[in-house]
C-alpha cells in the first residue's frame, strides 16, 4: 500500500464492467460524436456516457439522478466512466437529445450477431407487450372536452389570462397538469394534436400530456413488438407502436426484420393475436414457414370437416345428409352455401350453424367459409404437426422470456418519455442493451465450450 490502489483492480477480469467497456469502445458512435458543439467547453466523451446508460440499464438503474449517484459511489461505474462525474442534468440530456443515435446501436449488435453465426435466423418468435406510458388515465379527454379546453387555451393566449385566473368567460375549468405543461404554447399544441388523434368509433378519448399514448385494457400504453431469433434468443427487429392489438404487427415486425437483416428468416411463429389473414397471405407470399395458431371455423357444435364437399356442383353435404349449395352473392371475405331445404325439422338443428339473419325462411342454415379457409387449414396442420409443437414452445422461451427479462430484471415496467418517436427510441435501445448482455453469454459459452 506504499502507492494508492487503481478503481481497476476492484473490477475482477471477468466482470460484466469490463465487457461493456471494451464492447462500446468498438460501437460506431461517429453520429453521436457530430451532434457535439466544437464551441465552447468540451463535452463528456459519449462513449463514458453509453456505458453509464447501458450498464446501469443492466443493473436496473435507471434514474438519471441514481446514475450521476452511481458514478461517485459505485466501483464498478466509477471504472466505466473513467472518474468522471456527468451529473443527473447531462446525462438526462444527452440520452433525450440522442434518442435516435442510441436507438441505432441496436442494429450494431444484429450485424455483430449476424457477422459471428450467432444469429441464424432459421425460428423467429415474434410478440408484443403493453408496456404503460408516461400519461395518466385522467389526462385522457373527450373530442368535445379538448374542443373546448382549445378554445380556452386559444382565447387566453390572445387575452394573456393565467391558467388559473377563475373569470374564465365559459366557465371552464382547466385540468391539473404537470409543471412541464404549463407553458401555454406547447399546452396549446399538445390539446390540437390530441384533438387530431380522435378517430370517431375506434379512439374516443384522447391523452392530453402524451398525445401518442392509448388506453389500453389496463391502462395508458404503448405497443412494444419484437422479433427474437431462436438460436441467439437476439433481438433481430422490433419498435413500438400505439395500437393496441398485435394483429396489424407482424408485418411491418418482419419488414423491420429483413430491412436489418438483409434476409428473411426460414420459420416465423407467433401467438393467435397474429392470426389475421393478410399475416397467412404475407408469409405465403415471402415464402416464409409460419406457426400462428388459428381458430377452428364453428358450426354450432360440428366443425367444418363434418361437413362433405363436392367440388362437381360447389355444394356441400352437411351432417344431415342434406345439400347446401353456393349462394351467389358478393362478399368480400367469403363465401357462403346455404340449405336447399329448411331446416326446421332437423333432429341436429340445436347443435348444427345458426339461423340466419335473413327474413325470409331463416330456418335455412347459411355456412360461410372464408377465402382464407385453405390458408388456414394449412397452418393449423403446420401448427398441430411435432415441428409446430416444438416451435410453440420454442418461441414462449424465445420472445415471452426477453419480456419477463427486461420486466423483471431490468425493472422496465413504463417508458418514462412522451410521444411516440421518443418511445420508439427508448423501447430500441433496450432491446440493444438485451443484445449486449446475449453476446456477452454467447462469447461466454464459446469460451467455456
Ligand atoms: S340443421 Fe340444417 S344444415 Fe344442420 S344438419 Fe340439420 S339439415 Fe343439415
Amino acid at each position: 500500500m506504499l502507492l494508492p490502489r487503481t478503481v481497476e483492480e476492484y473490477v475482477p477480469g471477468e466482470d460484466i464492467a469490463r465487457y461493456i467497456d471494451a464492447f462500446v469502445e468498438e460501437l460506431d458512435l461517429s453520429k453521436i460524436e457530430d451532434g457535439y458543439s466544437s464551441e465552447g467547453r468540451p463535452g463528456f466523451n459519449p462513449a463514458v456516457l453509453v456505458k453509464i446508460l447501458v450498464y446501469g440499464k443492466l443493473r436496473g438503474v435507471r434514474s438519471c439522478r441514481e446514475l450521476a449517484r452511481a458514478v461517485t459511489e459505485n466501483l464498478k461505474f466509477i471504472y466505466l466512466a473513467s472518474g468522471e462525474r456527468p451529473d443527473f442534468r447531462t446525462i438526462a440530456l444527452f440520452r433525450k437529445r440522442f434518442h435516435r443515435e442510441l436507438a441505432q446501436i441496436l442494429q450494431q449488435t444484429i450485424e455483430i450477431g449476424l457477422e459471428s453465426g450467432a444469429i441464424n435466423l432459421e425460428h423467429v418468435a415474434v410478440d408484443g407487450t403493453l408496456i404503460p406510458g408516461f400519461a395518466n388515465a385522467g389526462s385522457f379527454k373527450s373530442p368535445e372536452y379538448l374542443a373546448k379546453y382549445l378554445a380556452y387555451l386559444e382565447k387566453s393566449l390572445e387575452e394573456d389570462i393565467k391558467q388559473d385566473d377563475s373569470d374564465d368567460p365559459d366557465d371552464f375549468t382547466p385540468p391539473p397538469l404537470p409543471k412541464a405543461l404549463h407553458d401555454r404554447k406547447e399546452l396549446t399544441r399538445r390539446v390540437r394534436a390530441a384533438l387530431k388523434q380522435h378517430v370517431p368509433g375506434k379512439i374516443e378519448k384522447c391523452s392530453i400530456t402524451d398525445p401518442d399514448c392509448r388506453k389500453a385494457w389496463r391502462g395508458p400504453a404503448y405497443n412494444a413488438q419484437a422479433a427474437v431469433d431462436e438460436h441467439s434468443r437476439m433481438v433481430v427487429g422490433g419498435y413500438a407502436t400505439n395500437t393496441v392489438t398485435d394483429s396489424a404487427e407482424l408485418i411491418p415486425v418482419l419488414q423491420d426484420l429483413e430491412q436489418r437483416a438483409k434476409t428473411t428468416p426460414k420459420r416465423v411463429s407467433a401467438d393467435g393475436g397474429y392470426k389475421a389473414q393478410r399475416n397467412l397471405t404475407y408469409l405465403e407470399e415471402k415464402k416464409i414457414e409460419g406457426y400462428i395458431p388459428q381458430a377452428r371455423p364453428q358450426c354450432g357444435e360440428f366443425s367444418l370437416a363434418d361437413f362433405s364437399y363436392q367440388p362437381d356442383s360447389d355444394s356441400y353435404t352437411c351432417p344431415a345428409g342434406r345439400r347446401l349449395v353456393r349462394r351467389f352473392v358478393h362478399n368480400s371475405k367469403g363465401r357462403s352455401y346455404r340449405a336447399v331445404d329448411s331446416c326446421a325439422d332437423c333432429r341436429l338443428k340445436q347443435k348444427c350453424l345458426r339461423k340466419t339473419a335473413l327474413a325470409i325462411e331463416p330456418e335455412r342454415r347459411n355456412l360461410f367459409i372464408s377465402h382464407r379457409q385453405p390458408l388456414i387449414e394449412q397452418m393449423l396442420k403446420r401448427v398441430e404437426s411435432d415441428i409446430g409443437q416444438r416451435m410453440r414452445k420454442k418461441r414462449s422461451s424465445t420472445v415471452e422470456t426477453l419480456f419477463a427479462h427486461l420486466k423483471y430484471l431490468r425493472k422496465f415496467t413504463r417508458f418514462t418519455f412522451r410521444g411516440l418517436a421518443m418511445v420508439n427510441s427508448m423501447w430500441l435501445f433496450e432491446l440493444a442493451v438485451y443484445n449486449i448482455e446475449r453476446l456477452l453469454r454467447i462469447t461466454r459459452a464459446g469460451a467455456t465450450a
